[in-house]
């Protein structure tokens, strides 16, 4: 099975952390923006492309009217075979929805939502250049149970300017409070070029030893509210993991419409130039080849490695690499807690997931070694 992912780059005012391709909303870009997705639906026309999953990102995709999500999914389901139980997300500003929105969008066949909440503190999303309150945010979590989209999932940020360990615990208690099904905790990431990579900001961050110990608690607290670790950033009831998250990670096909949308598919990864002008303006999106001939073993473990259920040791040798010297490798790391190794899996154990990029490059290296 495909998943899809539509790229949504319009939000109504620029966070100062975000490196994402969005620009500042307008309304009339925002129609023509979603005429050239229809347009590129109905290009791809495959019935053979068998969807299980349809997700809007963005940007703010929250931004598009009831009737635009409908018109979109309309021609989804003319184009493709899509699943009856597909899981069709949409990521949401909280302060961009409203009880006619979300039913509308319900109502088109959207059965997730995937808020951006990140705070439970009004100052903290402030200095983040969030347009919504938590007061937004719990009323927007409401409304869609309201409206019949029951699997909610919310985004958490850890390492905010002037978070603390105790204001971070809060927020994340308070966030699976809302009675969520699912929770990605992301720690902010300081990109060069946007308005947050200045000294003030830089100094305003917690050090790296409370931003772990931010992590640490948060998955714990997550887990007390029955949201168990998936991933390196993601939590879920049971049953309720990111289907299409998932698909990233263990390299199964998608295919990307939109300004900077990526594709895996037909073993090609391949993406869209993050240009919306030149995205509206052509009939069929232009793509750039990512990679022509992936390395299986090294995507393997470089997205396997994030799950908490790990890596298959006899796939390593299956997809040509050495599992002797990747077992030989994790022994000392092993030994400091970073990684486990039984019944033939191995995994990261959380500690192991705090410093993921050193421990997976050094298992890696060793796996590519003959
Ligand atoms: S709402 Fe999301 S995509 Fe838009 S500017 Fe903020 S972080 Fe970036």
């Amino acid at each position: 099975m495909t998943g899809l992912y539509i790229h949504i780059p319009f939000c109504l005012r620029r966070c100062g952390y975000c490196d994402f391709c969005s620009s500042v909303l307008d309304a009339g870009r925002l129609g023509a923006y979603a005429d050239a997705v229809v347009r590129n639906v109905r290009a791809y026309v495959c019935k053979d492309i068998c969807l299980d999953t349809v997700y809007f990102g963005g940007g703010t995709p929250s931004l598009l009217p009831g009737e635009k999500m409908a018109e979109i999914l309309a021609e989804i389901r003319a184009a493709f075979s899509l699943s009856n139980d597909a899981e069709v997300t949409v990521e949401a500003n909280p302060g961009t929805v409203d009880a006619e929105k979300l039913s509308a969008y319900s109502d088109a066949g959207v059965n997730r939502i995937s808020f951006g909440i990140q705070s439970c503190k009004d100052d903290e999303l402030h200095r983040l250049g969030r347009i919504h309150s938590f007061s937004d945010a719990e009323k927007a979590v409401a409304t869609a149970k309201k409206c019949g989209i029951k699997n909610i999932s919310a985004d958490l940020m850890l390492g905010i300017p002037g978070q603390t360990l105790s204001s971070a615990e809060e927020s994340v208690r308070k966030i699976c409070e809302l009675g969520i099904s699912h929770l990605s905790a992301y720690m902010l990431k300081i990109e060069e070029g946007t308005p947050f990579d200045c000294p003030e900001i830089r100094a305003a961050v917690a050090d790296d030893d409370t931003v772990s110990e931010m992590y640490l608690s948060c998955a714990e607290i997550a887990e007390s509210f029955g949201l168990m670790q998936y991933e390196i950033s993601n939590f879920a009831r049971a049953g309720f993991e990111s289907r299409h998250n998932l698909k990233y990670w263990t390299g199964e096909p998608y295919l990307g419409i939109g300004a900077s949308a990526h594709s895996y598919f037909g073993g090609r990864r391949f993406f869209v130039p993050p240009d919306i002008a030149g995205f509206i303006a052509s009939d069929r999106q232009p793509t750039d080849t990512e990679d022509d001939r992936p390395d299986r073993l090294f995507e393997y473990l470089m997205l396997g490695l994030r799950l908490t259920r790990g890596i298959e040791l006899s796939r390593v040798d299956e997809l040509g690499g050495n599992a002797g010297r990747i077992a030989e490798a994790s022994l000392p790391l092993e030994r400091a807690g970073f990684v486990t190794c039984e019944g033939g899996r191995l995994r990261l154990t959380r500690r192991g997931f705090l410093v993921s990029n050193e421990v997976i490059t050094r298992l890696i290296e060793a796996a590519q070694r003959t």
